[in-house]
């Protein structure tokens, strides 16, 4: 219970250094939308990056969430490790913002990226074949519409692939095509903010997920978010995201597995 009060008289001064009103706190939608209303001005003069809280940029609800600048998508660096890639082809929606994380990930992993646009399937294709990019980065609808071109085309399957699924959608599907491939999956809050990822152990289609290193995932029909990284600016507090979440055993690893209820 101590820790609780220290973790809340903790985040009451995170928010109080980005200039929030007392009394707000970030632990659902709509109180999250009033924090970052209230401190939208200060944000562009800020020593923060800023990712989207939306998906979809047609989202009327769509807010810039506050990030560290010493944020790293640590998980996309220690894959493209693990799987040797020579080059990083990302095929996310450039709206995300991903493209500063990619690019340093992919230094930090010794692989240049390249940029391709989604419908550009050949393109994509093309760069698999050609240019050693063996590494696909993209969203679940692209990596079923890309794993499909790429099989009905005979085209150069890539070595690896790392899907990023939103953590509102529906569902968190991978196709069953990439079952031959290196796979890594990751669940992210917003873009750029990763919250479960698949087990580098057990990385199968479908095998659940396990909470990553920045939140504690909590269940209470629907999974709540709590920060546990004191470099993140704007920590969420109990923050319930509204998605179904179950719990679903012990993993290989010995972390508890989390599927989607
Ligand atoms: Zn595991």
């Amino acid at each position: 219970m101590q820790s609780e009060v220290h973790m809340r008289a903790a985040f009451a001064s995170a928010y109080a250094a980005l200039g929030a009103p007392k009394g707000l706190a970030a632990t659902d939608h709509t109180q999250l939308a009033m924090l970052l209303d209230s401190i939208e001005a200060q944000l562009p003069d800020a020593p923060y990056s800023v990712v989207p809280t939306s998906f979809d940029p047609h989202d009327d609800g769509l807010r810039a969430f506050p990030r560290s600048l010493e944020t790293r998508w640590t998980s996309a660096e220690n894959f493209f490790l693990n799987v040797g890639a020579r080059g990083i082809m990302m095929r996310l929606p450039l709206f995300w913002q991903m493209e500063p994380l990619l690019f340093a990930a992919g230094q930090m992993a010794g692989a240049p990226l390249f940029v391709c646009d989604q419908s550009n399937m050949p393109l994509g294709a093309a760069a698999i074949r050609t240019a050693h990019m063996d590494t696909v980065v993209t969203d679940a609808g692209d990596a079923f519409a890309f794993s499909d071109y790429l099989v009905l085309t005979g085209a150069v399957a890539p070595k690896a692939w790392l899907v990023v699924h939103a953590f509102d959608a529906h569902s968190w599907d991978t196709p069953a095509a990439l079952v031959d491939a290196r796979l890594a999956q990751e669940v992210h809050l917003f873009p750029g903010i990763p919250v479960l990822a698949s087990c580098e152990r057990a990385p199968k289609v479908g095998a659940g997920f396990h909470a990553c290193n920045d939140y504690r995932v909590d269940i209470n029909e629907t999974a709540r978010l709590t920060s546990i990284n004191d470099e993140d600016p704007l920590p969420l507090l109990n923050y319930d995201t509204e998605v179904p979440l179950a719990a679903s055993g012990t993993c290989i690893c010995g972390r508890e597995i989390f599927v989607r209820a």
